[in-house]
C-alpha cells in the first residue's frame, strides 16, 4: 500500500514524541524526570472541572455549531477586549480542538501549493509540518540570540517573494520565551500592510507573560487587525491541554473558510469541554495568577542554576515556561567513549544518563541548544537540574 505523499512529508511531533518515550521509560519503573512537555503540571480549576460536570449531568452532550457555542465565542470577544483592547463580533471566531487545530485550519484556509509562509527559527515544531501539509513552502528565517531570536525588520524584508503569502509569529515563543517589544511589532505590521501579506499570530502564551504584558499585534490599528488572524486557546493559561479547546480569531472571511473545513473534519469541538472553557474563559482569572506566580518562581531557579553551568547559558524568558539553553561550548565532549557533536546526541545522553528529558534545538530549526519546560514542580525542576549539571560537570 502507499501513503499519500502529503502525508509522507510530514514528521511526528518531536515535542510530543519525547514526551512519550519519557512517559514510556517511567512505565518501566526508570527513574526519570521530563523536562520535555510543555504542559502545566497543575490541575485544571475546580470551577472549571464543575462546569463540565454540571453540562454532563444537564445533558449538555449533542453537537454544538461549527463554530462554538455563542456564549463562549462571546466570552472570547469579551476576553479580548478587555486584555488587547481590540473588539471582535462573535462571528469572527472559531473555536476548534485545540489550538493546534485552529492553527491547521488557519493554514489550511490561507496556503495553497506554493504559498511561501514565512517561519522565524526556532519555530513550534507543528508550523512546520502544517505548512508542508498545505502544499506551501515554510521559509525558515534563523534569528540570533543576540536579537532575543527576534525576527528584525531587515530579516523580514530580505525573506519576502512575490509568492510571500503569511508571516508566523509566535509571542511569547515557544521554544525561547522571547516576547516582541510594540515597537518591534509596529515596524513588522508595516512591511505586512505595505507588502499586502497576513499574519498568523499564535497568542497561546499570552497569559503567561512576566513582564510587562505582551503587545498583540491586532491590538496596532484596523490595517493590521484585517490582515490576521489570532490563535489562542485553553491548554496553557488555565492548564486544560487535554480539553482540547482553542480558537482562531480574525476576519470574517478567512473564520467562515475555517469553519468549512471544520464542518468536514471535526464538526465542532467536544461540547462539554467548551462550556469548560467558557468557565475558565469567563470566571476567576486567580488560578491563573496563581500560576504565573508558581511559574515565575521557577523561571529564576532554572535561569540561574542552567547559567551557572560551565558550557550552558541562557537569556531569561519574558513568557512561556520554557527556557531555549545554548550548548554550543559542550560540543566535541566524550560521554562513555561516545562524542556529543550535535544537540540530538546532547539530549539523548541526558535522558540516557541521568534520566532527564529535554527537546533538542533540531527540533526548533536551532542547531546548538536544547529546551528545557518548566512546567513542572519545583522540586523536579531542581533535581533535574541538578542532574543536568552533574552530567556536564562529570563529562565535559
Ligand atoms: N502553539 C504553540 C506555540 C504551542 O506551544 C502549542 C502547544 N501545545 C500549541 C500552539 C497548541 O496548543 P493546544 O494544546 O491548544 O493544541
Ligand atoms: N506545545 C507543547 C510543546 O511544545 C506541547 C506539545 C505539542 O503540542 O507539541 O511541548
Amino acid at each position: 500500500m502507499r501513503l499519500a505523499a502529503k502525508v509522507e512529508k510530514i514528521d511526528t511531533s518531536p515535542t510530543l514524541a519525547i514526551t512519550a518515550r519519557a512517559n514510556a521509560l517511567k512505565a518501566e519503573g526508570e527513574d526519570i524526570i521530563s523536562l520535555g512537555a510543555g504542559e502545566p503540571d497543575f490541575s485544571t480549576p475546580t470551577h472549571v472541572k464543575e462546569a463540565a460536570i454540571k453540562a454532563i449531568e444537564e445533558g449538555f452532550t449533542n453537537y454544538t455549531a461549527t463554530v462554538g457555542i455563542k456564549d463562549l465565542r462571546e466570552a472570547i470577544c469579551d476576553s479580548i477586549k478587555e486584555d488587547r483592547g481590540v473588539e471582535y463580533s462573535s462571528d469572527q471566531v472559531i473555536v476548534s480542538s485545540g489550538a493546534k487545530n485552529s492553527l491547521f485550519n488557519a493554514i489550511l484556509a490561507l496556503v495553497e501549493e506554493g504559498d511561501e509562509v514565512i517561519l522565524p527559527a526556532p519555530y513550534w515544531v507543528s508550523y512546520t509540518e502544517q505548512i508542508k501539509f498545505a502544499g506551501g513552502r515554510p521559509v525558515v528565517v534563523d534569528t540570533l540570540e543576540e536579537n532575543g531570536f527576534k525576527l528584525t525588520v531587515e530579516e523580514l524584508k530580505q525573506a519576502i517573494t512575490p509568492k510571500t503569502k503569511v508571516l508566523i509569529l509566535n509571542s511569547p515563543n515557544n521554544p525561547t520565551g522571547s516576547v516582541y517589544t510594540k515597537g518591534e511589532l509596529e515596524k513588522i505590521a508595516q512591511v505586512i500592510i505595505e507588502e499586502d501579506l497576513f499574519v498568523i499570530s499564535d497568542e497561546i502564551y499570552r497569559k503567561i507573560s512576566y513582564e510587562a504584558k505582551a503587545t498583540s499585534i491586532v491590538s496596532l490599528g484596523e490595517e493590521i487587525k484585517k490582515r490576521t488572524v489570532i490563535i489562542d486557546g485553553v491548554s496553557k493559561a488555565y492548564a486544560m491541554t487535554g480539553w482540547r479547546i482553542g480558537y482562531g480569531v480574525g476576519p470574517t472571511k478567512v473564520i467562515e473558510a475555517m469553519a468549512r473545513l471544520q464542518s468536514h473534519s471535526t464538526s465542532n469541538a467536544n461540547s462539554v469541554a467548551q462550556k469548560a472553557s467558557l468557565a475558565a474563559i469567563a470566571g476567576t482569572q486567580k488560578p491563573t495568577e496563581e500560576m504565573l506566580k508558581a511559574f515565575d518562581k521557577r523561571r529564576d531557579i532554572i535561569t540561574d542554576v542552567i547559567n551557572d553551568i560551565e558550557g550552558m547559558k541562557a537569556n531569561k524568558p519574558k513568557g512561556a515556561f520554557y527556557l531555549f539553553v545554548n550548548i554550543k561550548d559542550l560540543l566535541g565532549m566524550t560521554v562513555k567513549g561516545r562524542k556529543v557533536e550535535d544537540d540530538l546526541t546532547l539530549a539523548e545522553l541526558i535522558l540516557e544518563e541521568v534520566g532527564v528529558a529535554v527537546v533538542p534545538g533540531t527540533a526548533f530549526g536551532k542547531e546548538g541548544y536544547i529546551r528545557l519546560s518548566y512546567a513542572t514542580s519545583e522540586e523536579d525542576i531542581k533535581e533535574a537540574i541538578s542532574r543536568i549539571k552533574g552530567f556536564v560537570e562529570l563529562y565535559s
